[in-house]
């Protein structure tokens, strides 16, 4: 890969060399007897080894011979708060019975608790290869005490089902509380600041927001929070058309889930006449409102949403999503997925719309474990026909594109973060097949330019 092969920043003294059998830089072909040079916390050099180590003499070189090296993959949406859920909530046939379970399961735990699950989760996430997640957590205020191993974009979920005029207040208080911990998502252990992730290339802060769901978070809350969006810049993320009952909730006011919530007193004025997806457009201006726009490698430009699930869209819901100026993200949890038994994932209607497809594990609450290969190949069996490399992009670079670090995270390209993992291969043909049925944890991986 010449077109990249030169050295672009030597800010920093400390260099090394990577090499393996293979590098899959998600910018094209695989380089075989690759290599890549890393100062500091940055690629600054990627090609065939002999001319990497040319123009890196003298340099320390880890070579790890009969892998393939890949761009740390990144989980687009997660719960780490129920790590310790895991295999607590059989699957159950209604959705709202499993909202009870996980209610019931919840209110069992101490701060210590969430605290101990948290850690957990991320030393799982990481031994699965994972450099990067996108995190939702109902307890922000703990954050402080959590360090992070992995790279972390926070997202602060925010519920106001029994207080919703109560809406602004509730969010205007998580986000100067977010706000105050902002410098605390950098990464542990170093000996000046590290750019946490949404201080890459001056991206957003990496505390974005999070309304729950629209059966959980009122109109107020989902609006304030597309306010603090446009005005700071921050991401946001929501779930949205996950099951059969939030369609039935909302657009013909009926079903276990409607039942459910009016009986904790939600107000359901709002049911009854659109569908989920119809009803969230609406709430963020049908998607082609002004947003300030940012340098992306596609042709199209993106909301600050990243949205979970879509399971559940009607044939008018797909009108709406053609004719939405601007798109979202969406996140795709595979295993979650089949838990629940939830209708196909329109995946290739989606795709065909250029939405920017991601995978992500969801929580342990609906999964057995926070692995993104085991999410890979769960998506391959419900998508036979998608190529693998283009599996390994919806962990990578969609999921990079999607928390706003397309020119940072989710390649092996000079400039980019240094967060890369090997996964043992035996050459090419079916290379990119070889990665996605990797299965264990990882042998090497480097974040933020430490082994
Ligand atoms: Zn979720």
């Amino acid at each position: 890969m010449a077109a990249f092969a030169t050295v672009i920043d030597r800010r920093y003294s400390k260099e090394m060399i990577v090499r393996a059998r293979t590098v899959l830089t998600m910018d094209g072909a695989p380089i075989e007897n690759g290599a890549v040079a890393i100062s500091e916390n940055q690629i600054i050099d990627v090609g065939k080894f002999p001319g990497v180590s040319a123009r890196h003499s003298g340099q320390e070189i880890i070579d790890l011979g009969e892998q393939a090296l890949l761009p740390g993959l990144i989980n687009a949406h997660c719960h780490l708060d129920y790590t310790c859920l895991r295999g607590k909530i059989p699957s159950r046939k209604s959705f709202a019975d499993w909202i009870r379970a996980i209610n019931a399961e919840k209110a069992k735990l101490s701060e210590q608790d969430y605290l101990g699950s948290i850690t957990e989760g991320f030393a799982e996430a990481k031994r699965f290869g994972t450099t990067t997640v996108a995190n939702l957590t109902a307890f922000p205020e703990l954050v402080s005490q959590i360090k992070s191993p992995i790279r972390t974009s926070w997202f602060a979920e925010l519920i106001d089902v029994r207080s919703p005029e109560r809406a602004n207040e509730l969010v205007d208080l998580v986000r100067r509380r977010t706000d105050s911990l902002r410098r605390g998502g950098e990464l542990i252990g170093r000996t000046r600041p590290e750019p946490a992730l949404s201080e890459v290339e001056g991206g957003a802060p990496n505390w974005g927001l999070a309304p729950h769901a629209l059966f959980t978070a009122s109109t107020n809350l989902y609006r304030r929070c597309e306010e603090i969006a446009r005005r700071d810049d921050v991401l946001l993320t929501t779930h949205l058309a996950e099951s059969r009952e939030e369609m039935e909730m909302f657009r013909d006011a009926s079903g276990p889930l409607y039942e459910f919530l009016k009986e904790i007193g939600r107000d359901m004025s709002d049911c009854g006449d659109q569908t989920p997806l119809a009803r969230f457009l609406d709430l963020i201006g049908r998607g082609g409102s002004p947003n300030r726009p940012r340098a992306i490698e596609v042709d199209l430009s993106y909301l600050h949403w990243i949205v979970a699930h879509l399971n559940e869209l009607t044939e008018s819901d797909f009108d709406l999503l053609e004719t939405a100026k601007r798109k979202f993200h969406v996140v795709h949890s595979p295993r979650s997925h089949v838990y629940f038994a939830h209708s196909e994932f329109p995946f290739k209607k989606l795709r065909a719309l250029r939405f920017n497809i991601c995978l992500g594990t969801d929580s342990l609450a609906s999964n057995e474990n926070l692995s993104l290969f085991a999410e890979m190949r769960a998506f391959q069996r419900s998508e036979p026909g998608i190529s693998p490399d283009q599996i390994l992009e919806m962990v990578t670079v969609n999921a990079a594109l999607a928390l706003h670090q397309e020119n940072a995270l989710g390649r092996i390209r000079p400039g980019f973060q240094a967060d890369l993992v090997s996964v043992p291969c035996s050459g090419s043909p079916n290379l990119f097949e070889q990665v996605v049925a990797f299965d264990g944890p990882i042998d090497w991986m480097m974040v933020n330019g430490r082994v």
